[in-house]
């Protein structure tokens, strides 16, 4: 059983097509996403058509929550407002509704899924060995995904208060038969420092997880979030994957 991971698209439809086109290369069994199709870029109808399609399980984050009416507009900054604001307009009724449908937590073939940590599944970042481990204790199964922060890390126990790991680069990890929490990085607004798009595949026969990064038309994302009249900023992080 082999799976393709994704998380936060956030409404990057060039970034999704290079992935997508990417993984039809991988020959994977599946395609799983952690959340947040819709934010920060303009294309969040066809990005939430074209996963939840596609996909065997899909998540709900945190903006798909803001934008689908869920949580309170008022928790975000200002542009991840205007953002989700902006996107409440752009989707279609049945979009929406679709978005309404998932959940910020799932499992797949033995596999704990959460948009952001298994302590809380919409906002927590793990991003640090402590929070990771006290993460790694929460867990019903050895493997966990994650997305949320827009960074490839991976996890592991570590001795006693602080997990080991962190950053992934782009390249395969054996898994053994550890507990691991992993996070795929983002697909629509990498916050690495490297602008490409990043996925994940996960090989549950093998045990390996595979990260990828994948070039894509970055001016066309650029240009479609001036077109759609949103904050310049979203388009100028795009350039620096930050
Ligand atoms: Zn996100």
């Amino acid at each position: 059983m082999k799976a393709a991971i994704i998380s936060d698209v956030h409404g990057n439809l060039p970034a999704l097509e290079a992935v997508l086109s990417a993984i039809d290369g991988e020959r994977v069994d599946e395609l799983w996403c952690l959340g947040d199709l819709v934010g920060y870029n303009a294309d969040p109808e066809a990005c939430t058509l074209a996963v939840i399609e596609r996909s065997q399980i899909c998540l709900a984050g945190n903006h798909d929550l803001v934008v689908n009416g869920s949580i309170d507009l008022s928790v975000f900054a200002h542009d991840a407002a205007v953002a989700a604001r902006w996107s409440q307009k752009a989707l279609s009724a049945h979009a929406l509704e679709l978005l309404q449908a998932l959940s910020p937590e799932g499992e797949r073939e033995g596999v704990d899924l959460y948009h952001a940590s298994p302590r809380d599944h919409v906002w927590e970042y793990v991003i640090d060995n402590r929070t990771a481990q006290a993460c790694l204790k929460l867990l019903r199964h050895d493997l966990c995904l994650i997305g949320h922060s827009h960074v490839p890390l991976r996890y592991r126990p570590g001795p006693d208060m602080l997990a080991v790991g962190g950053y992934s680069e782009p390249g395969e990890l054996e898994l053994g038969d550890g507990r691991w929490i992993l996070n795929p990085g983002s697909v629509g607004q990498p916050r690495d420092g490297d602008p490409r798009a990043a996925y994940l595949v996960l090989d549950l026969d093998a045990r390996t997880a595979t990260w990828r990064r994948v070039d894509y038309d970055i001016a066309r994302a650029q240009r479609a979030i001036v077109e759609a009249g949103l904050p310049e900023t979203l388009a100028w992080r795009l350039g620096e994957g930050r």
